[in-house]
């Protein structure tokens, strides 16, 4: 590659050249880098551009005489190629004089702080302030950067080395990338070199034929380099080494060789293999390896994650979600990594208060209720708006910091719904896919978000949207068509000039899991609890607690059955098991009370010495134990207000005997209804009704279940989590 010609060299300057030193002013760039430089572009025909985040006068007072080195000021906002300097993006905002004049009030009390203006952005540095002092300063400059970066959309924050950034979110290093590939001509590679956080940016922007090296230490934080060097005096060996190899024939080998860099900060002897997909979801699975010896894996195993693991292994694939910590004092230099995982995980920390308003504020208090059709539940503040558009845009910078820009990206849920558009705006090409785990409302509900043009707009920068139901694709296609100019299709959408197809992909179980025999070690929990209700016919209701789950309306369905029915008195029993959830959300605790009051209230109305038609529990089971209950039930009652899916109503007919199967007593506003045509579909707003239906359940004959469960075992076989993300991904894939 050294003598590959046009070769074109970007490298950083400050650590990656040159040693830091206490103060910006202080560095100097020695002679003989300046001559190593010149004699790279002048005698060896190299195209070498040098890129920093410093101003355009300082780049210029340290290549005074060497207008054949191109500089880059600014961290990619200014250029000076052949003398003259030019703004890479003409007109993005510089109203940065609010900010300044705070940072200003702060810096005045803090000694060794310092601010530096620049054109579009502002540099607090604080590598001279005393480390003692140093935990408080950066406390209260962050609080400064956030509350004015709320305000401010479309700048970001920055960490370097011992510098807070606040900058242009558009103004970034990478931009350099292809012009200087288009300046140096057809057939160009690049070797980009750089050492921190700020370089990524141009690591990720480098093409398969280009070469991207880390300089420094070995340091924990992903990289998205592929090779290292130990830092700038190895820089400069490898530089004179290509230097010299451009005209004296056959060279050496360099003294300093370039590494290849494991994905995990870590060097190690062959170049690690490219992620081929990267998953981003709000939470991460638990995949950590055992930590004890003789530990088995058990791993937290949801639905989803059953359903991803295969097909990012198959590719080789990257899970990036939030650590699940609030108290590390927010987003860190880069993101966490860890490959001893199977799939490779990847994460971002939050502070609480950011946390907080994303998750439980628009998150859960906007949008959860509001596509769950509960709109008297939703409550919009700016700020929660406000911590959610930044935290989508803190996924994105990790995600542009993990993968090359064009790996298929598929993104999870109502969490995320800005992120494809953040990839978009930080450079992201290869395909982008959302899948949304809830329902989508129709126009009526969706336009109560005050932000709802800019919710679509950035959905719409996705490649892939996936629902579970029709239902969820038609109210998406028929919001889509109040935005201008969109032209809706039936599984497309095209809006400035941009595709976006959009599918149904119903999520499905690993039906096998729950015809497994009862695990020794849980079982006897599980049968204790079975036997406890003696001959009775067990009713069984299994939900996450959630207002959306329609636990106290199927409580109350109950208690109707034994007025409407009171032969069923004594012979039925009635287990709920609600899954602890967000219980610090007041709704939540305020839904546990009204259930506890129900379940108190039916079994003194109704309870005898020898019978206690209801067993309430509150907490969860391994999939094992759930399995047990599922086959005991004679009726599984799965009757949400709203849901997306369901999963324990598959879960309940992938369990069931086959000679003697149960029946599955299923709400119309599940989108498992869509499917499961075969189960009983009752309507859980109707309380009389739903007892009816109740009563049918517990009476039909064995012929009729016989009939419902085979087609809907048949169902459940079909399709199911594997298939689910296969078919997903396959369409992501197709969307190149
Ligand atoms: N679940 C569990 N332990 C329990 C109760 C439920 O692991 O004690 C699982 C259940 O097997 C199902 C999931 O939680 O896979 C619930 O998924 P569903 O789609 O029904 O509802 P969600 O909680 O996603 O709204």
């Amino acid at each position: 590659m050294a003598r590959h010609t046009p070769l074109a060299i970007l490298t950083d300057l400050d650590g990656t050249l040159i040693p830091f030193s206490p103060h910006p002013d202080q560095t100097r760039v020695p002679a003989e880098l300046s001559a190593l430089l010149q004699s790279l572009a002048l005698r060896s025909g190299i195209q070498v551009a040098v890129v920093s985040g410093r101003p355009r006068e300082a780049l210029d007072r340290f290549f005074p005489a060497s207008p054949a080195v191109w500089l880059v000021a600014e961290h990619g906002g200014w250029r000076r190629a052949d003398g003259a300097w030019t703004e890479a993006l003409p007109g993005e905002s510089r109203d940065l004089d609010g900010l300044q004049a705070d940072l200003e009030r702060l810096v005045a009390r803090v000694p060794g702080s310092l601010v530096e203006r620049k054109t579009w952005a502002l540099a607090l540095h604080f590598r001279m302030v005393a480390p003692a002092d140093r935990g408080a300063f950066l406390v209260e400059a962050s609080e400064i950067l956030e509350a004015w970066l709320r305000t401010h959309e479309g700048f970001e924050r920055l960490e370097g080395a011992a510098v807070l950034e606040v900058r242009a979110a558009r103004i970034r290093k990478s931009l350099a990338v292809p012009w200087l590939r288009e300046k140096a001509g057809a057939g160009a590679r690049l070797i980009v070199l750089g050492d921190d956080v700020t370089d990524e940016d141009m690591f990720g922007a480098v093409g398969t034929h280009d070469e991207a090296i880390r300089v420094g230490p070995a340091v924990g934080r992903a990289t998205r380099a592929r090779w290292t060097l130990g830092g700038p005096e190895e820089a400069i060996a490898f530089l004179r080494w290509i230097d010299a190899a451009r005209h004296e024939g056959p060279t050496p080998a360099p003294v300093h060789v370039p590494r290849p860099i494991a994905r995990d900060g870590r060097r190690e002897a062959g170049p690690a293999a490219p992620h081929r997909l990267l998953a981003i979801s709000n939470r991460l699975p638990d995949l950590r390896a055992p930590t004890e010896p003789g530990e088995t894996r058990k791993k937290n195993v949801g639905g989803l994650v059953s359903a991803l693991e295969p097909v990012l292994t198959a590719r080789n694939g990257l899970w990036l979600g939030w650590s699940g910590r609030t108290d590390a004092g927010g987003p860190a230099a880069g993101p966490g990594f860890d490959d001893s995982a199977a799939p490779a995980l990847a994460w971002i920390d939050l502070s609480r208060d950011l946390h907080r308003r994303y998750y439980n504020g628009f998150s859960n208090g906007a949008l959860w209720p509001l596509f769950h059709t509960f709109p008297a539940r939703v409550a919009f503040h700016d700020e929660d708006w406000e911590a959610y558009v930044r935290v989508n845009d803190l996924f994105a910078e990790a995600a542009r910091s993990l993968v090359p820009e064009d790996t298929p990206i598929w993104i999870h849920d109502y969490h995320l719904l800005l992120l494809g558009a953040a990839l978009r705006r930080r450079g992201h090409r290869g395909p982008v896919g959302l899948f949304l785990h809830i329902p989508f409302p129709g126009p009526d509900l969706f336009r109560m978000i005050p932000w709802s043009d800019r919710i679509l707009e950035d959905l719409l920068a996705c490649d892939l949207l996936g629902f579970h139901t029709p239902n969820d694709v038609a109210n998406v296609l028929q919001c889509a068509g109040s935005l201008s100019p969109a032209k809706v299709g039936d599984d497309a959408i095209l809006h400035r000039g941009h595709r976006t197809r959009v599918r149904a992909f119903p999520i499905g179980i690993i039906p096998e899991g729950f015809q497994e025999a009862p695990d020794p070690d849980v079982a006897d929990e599980a049968a204790a609890l079975i036997r406890s209700i003696g001959t009775s016919e067990l009713i069984l209701g299994i939900d996450r607690l959630d207002y959306t789950k329609g636990i106290p309306e199927r409580l109350e369905a109950f208690a109707r059955l034994l007025v409407l029915f009171p032969e069923w008195r004594g012979k039925v029993a009635f287990v709920q098991i609600s899954v602890p959830s967000r219980a610090d959300v007041p709704e939540y605790k305020q839904q546990r009370n009204r259930i506890e009051a129900a379940v108190g209230r039916i079994n003194g109305e109704f309870g005898e010495a020898h019978w206690t038609p209801v067993r309430y529990l509150y907490r969860s089971y391994n999939r094992n134990q759930l399995a047990q209950f599922y086959r005991a039930a004679r009726v599984g009652m799965v009757t949400p207000l709203r849901d997306g899916m369901n999963l324990v109503a598959k879960e309940y007919v992938a369990a069931q005997t086959a000679a003697n199967p149960g029946v599955l007593l299923l709400s119309r506003f599940a989108g498992a209804a869509v499917e499961l045509r075969d189960a009983l579909l009752t309507n859980p707003w109707h309380i009389d009704g739903m007892a009816r239906d109740l009563d049918r359940a517990l009476r039909m004959p064995l012929p009729e279940r016989l009939e419902r469960h085979a087609k809907l075992a048949a169902i459940v076989r079909r399709t199911t989590a594997l298939t689910w993300a296969e078919d997903f991904v396959g369409a992501l894939e197709a969307c190149r």
